[in-house]
């Protein structure tokens, strides 16, 4: 758990992709008022393929990290492949620690695993997958 802890950190203090790029596609801006994060995601679609995700983050560490993770693990996808692996965070974060993430799907996602035993949190790292949803919907 604790390398999983310090991923989160590391992540939270050096976001990948961080910043709000143009052109884009598609934005929203979701928040998570039991927290206090909030997040304004840009998804730009290269045809079928996300072709960049661009963020800006304010909030806790968990949903900044949340964020990080999400732009290393979607940018490059196809708009098919983002639906199952929302789902498996989803799952992995909603299980109250049953599902401990595959590291083969979710990459450094598993690394918030432990955030599910704290039902308060699980918002926090949702909420950019909440808003990359969004912005894929409106795009
Ligand atoms: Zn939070």
């Amino acid at each position: 758990m604790d390398l999983y802890q310090q991923l989160i950190i590391e992540h939270s203090k050096r976001p990948h992709g961080e910043g709000l790029r143009a052109p884009f596609g598609s934005e929203a801006h979701h928040v998570n008022p039991t927290c206090g994060d909030e997040i304004t995601l840009r998804v730009r679609l290269d045809g079928d393929v996300l072709g960049d995700v661009s963020y800006d983050a304010v909030g806790c560490s968990i949903s900044r990290a949340s964020a990080s993770v999400l732009h290393d693990l979607v940018v490059g996808l196809s708009v098919e492949q983002v639906a199952p692996l929302r789902e498996a965070v989803q799952h992995m974060l909603t299980s109250r620690g049953e599902d401990p993430g595959d590291e083969e799907v979710l990459g450094d996602a598993v690394a918030f695993a432990g955030v599910a035993r704290y039902p308060a949190r699980v918002k926090c790292a949702l909420l950019s997958w909440s808003a990359l949803t969004d912005a894929l919907l409106r795009a």
